[in-house]
């Protein structure tokens, strides 16, 4: 982790993930050489939204590259929920399939998401997005974590700064980045603000906290100014620009003058949620090493 002045440093999420993927490949080529059977990964497409189609490809690029076996499902968007629940009962019977991922959003017509992921076997969810994952997440006995939270949590454990006691306030309560990294946050004793569109003065708590989780999908609507001298910034925020460039939830510049650590965007969080992909499927695979 590297440091742009005295005393900002940059959580650096490329870095982190290529080298948490360097750990999965070496752990992966030793497992199979001990007998223990490659890890496999199947990812379900329905439709060809480009966002998605370059979700999809790139997890199955990370697949190759650290040694789990990717299985790749493409469905024609009027295939319908039953061809895709059929899908989901063949991949949950295949031995050679220990982790399932059905990209999001599905298409709105003719699709239901609480169903689809209610289909998936919990024990090949490594999304993280069944109920009873969630559930279990809730309970503060986390079994398979959403990806993007999980990588939130080892980015900020990456600072070796002690939660315990810390106030973090997290913007944005969706099923799959907020609420899940709230729990998380209250699992290593942090006290948890949540926040979102109808929060009041929500600059004063973004000014309260010692982390903040931004995760609004609103363009640098966290100002620098907002930011508390030392405080821990994640931006979980993709926004394209006009001009295609990527910005985060967070006012970059600003944040990282008062920040001690802060994520960029893109770099921070993106690429650590396809790293922890490969590692749940791996835990899917073994079990929890
Ligand atoms: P959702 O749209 O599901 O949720 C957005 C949340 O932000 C909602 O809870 C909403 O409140 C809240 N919100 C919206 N506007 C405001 C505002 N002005 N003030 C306070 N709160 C606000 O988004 P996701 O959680 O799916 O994603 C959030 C961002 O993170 C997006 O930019 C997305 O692209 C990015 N993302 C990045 C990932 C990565 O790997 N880096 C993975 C997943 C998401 P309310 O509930 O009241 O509507």
């Amino acid at each position: 982790m590297n440091s742009p002045c005295n005393r900002t440093s940059i959580l650096d999420g490329k870095h982190l993930a290529k080298q948490i993927r360097t750990q999965l490949k070496n752990r992966i080529k030793q497992g199979v050489a001990e007998g223990l059977p490659t890890p496999g990964l199947a990812t379900v497409l329905v439709g060809e939204d480009p966002a998605s189609s370059v979700y999809i490809r790139n997890k199955i690029r990370s697949c190759k590259e650290v040694g789990v076996e990717s299985f790749h499902e493409p469905l024609e968007e009027s295939a319908g929920q039953e061809m895709l629940l059929e899908t989901i009962k063949r991949l949950n019977q295949d031995p050679k399939v220990h982790g399932i991922l059905v990209q999001l959003p599905l298409p709105r017509a003719g699709y239901s998401e609480v169903e689809v992921l209610e289909s998936i076997l919990p024990q090949k969810d490594v999304d993280g997005f069944h109920p009873l994952n969630q559930g279990a997440l809730f309970q503060g006995e986390p079994r398979f974590v959403p990806c993007t939270p999980k990588g939130i949590l080892r980015l900020i454990e990456e600072t070796q700064v002690d939660i315990a006691g810390k106030k973090a306030v997290i913007l944005g309560r969706s099923n799959i980045v907020g609420k899940p990294v709230a729990q998380l946050l209250l699992g290593r004793n942090a006290t948890v603000v949540m926040c979102h569109s109808r929060t009041q003065r929500l600059e004063e708590e973004v000014r309260s906290a010692d982390i903040v989780v931004a995760a609004v999908g609103v363009p640098e609507l966290v100002r620098g100014s907002w930011i508390s001298e030392g405080a821990i910034v994640i931006d979980v925020g993709i926004n394209r620009q006009d001009d295609g460039t990527l910005v985060g939830d967070v006012a970059y510049e600003g944040a990282a003058s008062k920040a001690s650590w802060i994520t960029p965007v893109p770099g921070g969080v993106g690429p650590m949620t396809i790293a922890m992909l490969l590692e749940n499927t791996v835990e899917a695979a073994w079990g929890v090493s």
